[in-house]
């Protein structure tokens, strides 16, 4: 039987109109209209797209959004100060330093100053410690695993006890999800670089978040059968036939693993719709706790 597909865009439309309407009630109780605040440093193409899409999509839902840009030769200091400004503005209830960050600049140090209450992307690593900690509760959790955590939720995945293999262990993605589903009680493997026999990993997997940047390379004979499997993957590939020259592909091969899986994500369409969306709960979660601590 085919894999059901699990489709973000819908899940992530549902959740953009929920926010929209809590804005509304907002703004009809006197509360403030929740605020983002995007840095974006240098010239980097797609992080230009990136934070235009975050801001449509705040647009969108009612919240207001300030776009800071700062030169690509913008020193330490100037990105620091920066966030200091913007931890000390009462309308900003969010800040999202866009990454990469030009190379001569540390995010470590930048991601540190981000006060964790205004953290909405999550990777203050206060907020990523707690993630890590049993009984600690992190204020916000990394937008693109947070949204897989719904999506699985949505397929009716069931996660403690199950075998999960997460491919990919970077800081923005596979990490926080191993973390994730960790703490949702199933039993991980995080597959990487230098993992012996991916293969051997991911067929035993009950759910399979693959989060390589690597097209297609998750096949039909690595899924077990009725798995769930999350692909996360966004590549472009060469196709002269389409209206750019490429496409976009994931890093599973979806058209095969659709006969194997129990339920699939689609490229696009899946996980990549729920980013921005958790991003925005985030942002009206952070704009309710600040609300809170000035009551
Ligand atoms: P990343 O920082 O490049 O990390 C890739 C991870 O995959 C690393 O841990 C790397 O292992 C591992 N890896 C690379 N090649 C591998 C291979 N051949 N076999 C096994 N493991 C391999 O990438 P990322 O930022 O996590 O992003 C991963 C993908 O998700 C990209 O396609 C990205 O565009 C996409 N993405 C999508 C969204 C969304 O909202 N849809 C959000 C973020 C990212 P090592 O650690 O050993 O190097």
């Amino acid at each position: 039987m085919p894999a059901k597909i699990i489709d973000g865009k819908a899940v992530a439309a549902r959740i953009r109109a929920e926010i929209k309407q809590k804005v509304e009630e907002r703004l009809a109780q006197g509360l403030s209209r929740p605020g983002l605040a995007t840095v974006l440093v240098g010239d980097d193409p797609a992080s230009h797209t990136y934070v235009r899409m975050k801001q449509k999509a705040c647009a969108e839902v009612g919240f207001e959004s300030f776009g800071y840009k700062l030169p690509a030769d913008a020193s330490q200091e100037d990105v620091e100060a920066l966030v200091e400004k913007l931890n000390a503005d009462p309308n900003v209830h969010g800040i999202l330093v866009q990454l990469p960050l030009p190379k001569h600049l540390d995010d470590e140090r930048v991601l540190n100053k981000i006060s964790i209450e205004k953290d909405v992307d999550g990777f203050h690593p206060i907020n990523i410690g707690r993630l890590a900690q049993k009984g600690r509760e992190p204020l916000f959790v990394p937008c693109t695993p947070a949204g897989i955590m719904v999506l699985l939720e949505e397929a009716g995945a069931k996660l403690e006890g199950a075998n999960a293999v997460v491919l990919g262990r970077s800081n923005i993605v596979g990490m926080p999800m191993a973390l994730l589903l960790v703490r949702a009680n199933a039993t991980v493997t995080i597959c990487h670089s230098r993992t012996r026999d991916i293969p051997a990993h991911t067929r035993q997997a009950d759910v399979l978040i693959a989060a390589v940047g690597r097209p297609l390379m998750v096949k039909a004979d690595w899924v077990k059968p009725g798995a769930v499997v999350i692909d996360v993957g966004v590549n472009r590939v060469d196709d002269p036939t389409a209206k750019k020259g490429y496409r976009l592909v994931g890093d599973v091969d979806f058209d095969a693993v659709k006969d194997v899986a129990g339920a699939i994500t689609p490229v696009p369409g899946g996980v990549g719709p729920m980013t921005i969306a958790m991003l925005l709960r985030n942002t009206l979660r952070a704009a309710e706790m600040q609300d809170a601590k000035k009551a």
